[in-house]
Formats: structure tokens, sequence, C-alpha cells
């Protein structure tokens, strides 16, 4: 039986693996076509600080509107466009428009951009964010860079000079999406990041003790290396009273605000910075 099927299972396989192989290289042509042409844009996600209750900065999220699939969700393309080699031209969009965005908030209003390991290694990211920060006239220290950890898994040196040269610029490295990663903390020991965001997975168990007893032991940990920590994905009330009675400093999630557009969070920024 196994053997009368696996030659069609085989073919079907291949089939089934050429279509695949179609739909993302159509869809990685969608996205070089949407980069060039203004079909992708940015979303703002205000960051609270605790205790005060203001806006102290916001983080910038792409989004695809996509002309046929509406909106295609980062998770979706990022990991394209890091496959395909987009990433750099996407990165270098999302950072100049990024960076013009926050030029017109407050001053005291940081905006945080992710970026991909592989826009690191480019030996050109470096002038890229400069030439942003130029472009726009933003003050550096007003740009966070957000990383996660996966990106000491290799090529550490490397990684390191990059983040070195970003700090001698003025930027601030975040840690996003600690604890759920290549979690060895020897890093932490080797770099000195300005902050640590806890992954909204560890928040959305709150107040559930093993998931206090982490957040609680990475606040502790944060605290004695002097960075502050910010939490992702507050949902609740409780999450919030929670998270403030340990100790963090900054919160970021749905019950405070969404991802929204530029002139909303601009309202959003007048009310609460
Ligand atoms: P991230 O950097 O950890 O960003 C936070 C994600 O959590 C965002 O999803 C945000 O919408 C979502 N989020 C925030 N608060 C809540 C909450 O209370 N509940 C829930 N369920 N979710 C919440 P989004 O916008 O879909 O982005 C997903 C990921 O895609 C980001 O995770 C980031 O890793 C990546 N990404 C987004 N924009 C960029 C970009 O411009 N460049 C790169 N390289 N990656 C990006
Ligand atoms: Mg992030
Ligand atoms: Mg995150
Ligand atoms: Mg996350």
């Amino acid at each position: 039986r196994a053997k009368s099927q696996g030659r069609n299972g085989f073919q079907f396989f291949d089939a089934a693996l050429r279509d695949e192989i179609r739909t993302r290289v159509r869809l990685g042509n969608e996205l070089r076509a949407a980069i060039a042409s203004s079909g992708i844009s940015l979303h703002f996600q205000p960051l609270y600080s605790m205790p005060g209750n203001r806006i102290s900065a916001c983080e910038a999220l792409v989004r695809w509107f996509h002309p046929t699939h509406g909106m295609i969700p980062p998770d979706q393309f990022v990991g394209l466009a890091e496959e395909n080699g987009l990433i750099h031209d996407l990165g270098e969009w999302v950072l100049r428009a990024a960076c013009m965005e926050a030029a017109d908030w407050p001053a005291q209003v940081k905006i945080a951009v992710n970026v991909s390991p592989i826009q690191l290694r480019n030996p050109r990211f470096l002038g890229i964010v400069e030439n942003a920060l130029a472009h726009s006239g933003l003050a550096p220290h007003r740009l966070e860079i957000e990383i996660t950890e996966n990106i000491f898994v290799q090529n550490s040196a490397t990684n390191r000079d990059i983040l070195r040269q970003l700090g001698r610029i003025g930027c601030s490295i975040v840690l996003d999406d600690f604890g759920t990663g290549y979690s060895s903390l020897g890093y932490l020991r080797s770099f000195q990041f300005q902050k640590i965001k806890i992954d909204r997975s560890f928040v959305q168990e709150l107040p559930e003790r093993s998931a206090s007893g982490i957040i609680r032991a990475i606040i502790s940990l944060a605290q004695s290396m002097d960075i502050p920590i910010t939490a992702e994905g507050v949902e609740t009330h409780d999450q919030w009273a929670h998270l403030n009675d340990l100790g963090c400093n900054q919160v970021q999630g749905f019950l405070l605000g969404r991802p929204q557009p530029s002139d909303m969070i601009r309202q959003s920024i007048m009310s609460h910075a």
C-alpha cells in the first residue's frame, strides 16, 4: 500500500510544493511593487510610562494592504521578505517613514522600530539609520531599535559591533519578545540594552502564579542591571495592576491603545504625552 501510494503521494507533494513556491514568488513580486508604490504603511501603538500613565514612546508596526487579499499581517510577509531579500528595502522604508513621523511629535515621545537580524548584517545598515535620522531631523536618542534574542544565535561578534555603533550614534537598543527565543543570559552581560520588553505570552497568563514568578524574576534581573522593563500585550486591567505592583516601567497593549494610523496616534499623543 505504501509503495503504490508512494509515487502518487510524491507527485502530489511535488505539485503542492510547486504551487506553494509559485505563490511565494508572486507574493514576493507584489510586495516589491507595494514597497515601491506606497502599498505599505505604518501603524503606531502607544507605550505608556508607569507610573504616570503618559505616552513615552510609540512602536511602528508595518501594514500591507494587498489589493485582493486585504490586510496582510507582518507575521506573514516579514518572513517572506527575509527569505527573498526584500527586507532591506522594506526595512529602510520603515525606518525613514517612522523617523519622519516621529519628528513631528513632542520631543519626549520616542519611536520604536523593529529591525530584522538580516538588516543588521547589511554593511550599509548604519548608514541607512544615519540617513533616516538626518533626512527627518529626528534626534538619535529618540530612536529605539527593537531586536529579538534570536540575533544572538549566530555571528555574535558582528552583531555586537553593529549594536555598539548604533549606540555610539545615540540610538537605544531594545531587546524585544524577551523570554521566548534563544534564552541564554550571556548576551545580557556582553551587551548593554537600554530596555527589555517582556513577551506578551507571559503577560497574557497573568495573574497565574508561574507567569507572575517569571515576570518578577525578569524584572529583578533587569533592575540589578539598571535596565528598564516594558511589558507588551497588556489586555486587562488586572494584568496592568499586577505589572504595576511588580515594578514594571512601561506598558503596551490593547488595554491602553491599539496600533493606529498616524493621524489617530497624533491625537492620542496630544492628549496623553
Ligand atoms: P512585536 O514587535 O512584538 O510587536 C507587537 C505585536 O503585538 C504587534 O503585532 C501588536 O499589534 C501586537 N500587540 C500589541 N498589544 C497587543 C495586545 O494587547 N494583545 C495582542 N493579542 N497583541 C498585541 P503586529 O503588528 O501584527 O506585528 C507582529 C510582529 O511583526 C511584531 O511583533 C514584529 O516582530 C514584526 N514586525 C512588525 N512591524 C515590523 C517591521 O517594520 N519590521 C520588522 N522587521 N518586523 C516587524
Ligand atoms: Mg517590537
Ligand atoms: Mg514585541
Ligand atoms: Mg511579540
